[in-house]
């Protein structure tokens, strides 16, 4: 779109301002789901005793290396870094594990506690925008620390399931599991796989020719359609794990099925990021496409040593908020579980109800506060009025013309329900307004 300015008798061509490529706006009307959602993750977790961080979204660029891991997508190539002024180098964070692992540190919240913390909000990566993969996105995670498991990663897969089922698409996710096994097991691993992949050079893409030798697991972890039958022969992780690893992978496995959790397990699972031990998991589905894994997790005892604390076993996921919200626009009749805006709308007719009517639209939200009262503003005749109360999606107007006032009174229209109207004293309108809007929650 272009927009023609005359600048000192000059005419100039100004381009109109766009969100930066990646980055999206949640209008008005997307705005219900996303709060629906959000009121439902808050609640869920709730039920689980974990409580609330908020980190920063700027972080020094050396905690996400460190921590995601050099030979990485996200440190490689996805990371928005810049230099503050000369200063320090700073990334917009990309995931919130390395942050909360920063701050838990920093605060000391860790060292000989036991933690089960949550967030919510803005993660950034420099990908290539397409459905459900985006440059600014909105995760929601959980992470715990100072216990072990596998009790813990049993509670973190059930809390993800719940959230499933209250959201109403239990029935399109998998839960995809695997072991990473310790770090030591997983180093003798890598040297097994470097040497089938050494075997098979000449099928391997250019990434994965570079993290053979950097980060060979990660190849494993690749996208790339012309390699799924390369990785399928690969020797697998699980005949390699260490007795330890193993144990606490069955004991998961036995809580899960006791939960009524179904999984599968999948052996070329091993993650994007390089703090992962043990346990590893997914979410997936097909009902998205090529984005299907809506919330990825898994342990990472290792990390919070690994960034200068005491050694604390860890266990967390994240889950991407657009990739829910993609899912839940599926969802049957899901426009019924969304809160409207408004819940009455308020028309006035003449100065003397103008002057009146805001006083009374005052007194009813002190009485009422949980409905969401709309003044009409800008005067207009009575069919303009309810024009905008229909507008507006309220249940039901009320209309305050002179002779109302004079007998303090109000009018009580039906905007969805062929009833007839009502003409009431203030008393009985509180009574009326619970009673109907009630039924609409
Ligand atoms: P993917 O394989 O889709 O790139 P990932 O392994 O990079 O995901 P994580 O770092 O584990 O993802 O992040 C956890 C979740 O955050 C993902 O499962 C996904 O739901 C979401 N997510 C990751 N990157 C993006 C993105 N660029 N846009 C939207 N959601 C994302
Ligand atoms: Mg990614």
């Amino acid at each position: 779109m272009r927009v023609y300015f005359t600048a000192i008798g000059k005419s100039i061509l100004a381009k109109a301002f766009q969100a930066v490529k990646g980055m999206n706006d949640c209008l008005p009307s997307d705005s219900p789901l996303w709060q629906y959602l959000e009121q439902t993750l808050r609640q869920v977790v709730a039920s689980y005793g974990y409580s609330e961080i908020r980190m920063p979204v700027l972080e020094s660029t050396q905690l996400f290396c460190r921590s995601i891991g050099e030979v990485t997508d996200i440190v490689e190539k996805e990371m928005y870094t810049f230099v503050d002024r000369g200063e320090d180098s700073l990334t917009l964070r990309p995931e919130g594990t390395a942050s909360c692992v920063r701050a838990g540190i920093e605060h000391g919240l860790l060292y000989n506690q036991q933690q089960r913390l949550w967030y919510m909000g803005p993660m950034f990566r420099r990908e290539r925008p397409q459905k459900g993969r985006y440059r600014q996105f909105y995760q929601f995670g959980a992470e715990t620390f100072g216990l072990q498991g596998p009790d813990i990663d049993a509670e973190l897969i059930a809390l993800s399931a719940r959230l499933w089922q209250e959201l109403g698409f239990a029935d399109q996710v998998e839960l995809q599991l695997n072991s990473l096994g310790s770090n030591q097991a997983r180093e003798s691993y890598k040297q097994i796989l470097v040497d089938y992949f050494q075997q098979n050079i000449d099928q391997l893409d250019e990434d994965s020719q570079r993290r053979l030798g950097s980060n060979p697991l990660r190849i494993l972890d690749s996208k790339n359609p012309a390699m799924v039958e390369l990785i399928a022969g690969a020797p697998k992780l699980q005949q390699h794990l260490d007795q330890e690893s193993k144990d606490h992978f069955e004991q998961l496995c036995a809580k899960l099925d006791s939960l009524g959790i179904s999984y599968v397990v999948n052996p070329t699972l091993v993650r994007g990021l390089d703090y992962y031990n043990r346990t590893v998991f997914e979410w997936v589905t097909s009902s998205l496409g090529a984005q299907g894994t809506i919330c990825a997790g898994g342990r990472y005892d290792g990390l919070v040593e690994q960034l200068g604390g005491q050694s604390t076993p860890a266990c967390g996921f994240a889950m991407g908020l657009e990739r829910i919200v993609l899912m839940l626009e599926q969802v049957d009749n899901i426009q019924t579980k969304l809160s409207p805006q408004v819940d009455v709308y308020v028309c006035m007719l003449g100065e003397l109800a103008e002057k009146e009517g805001f006083i009374f639209s005052e007194d009813l939200r002190s009485k009422l506060p949980e409905v969401r009262i709309q003044n009409h503003c800008g005067g207009g005749n009575f069919k303009k009025q309810l024009k905008r109360a229909d507008k507006s999606g309220a249940q039901i107007a009320l209309i305050l013309g002179e002779n109302e006032i004079k007998e303090s009174k109000v009018a009580l229209k039906f905007l969805r329900e062929n009833k007839e109207q009502l003409l009431l004293s203030h008393e009985d309108l509180i009574a009326t307004l619970n009673k109907v809007l009630s039924k609409y929650g």
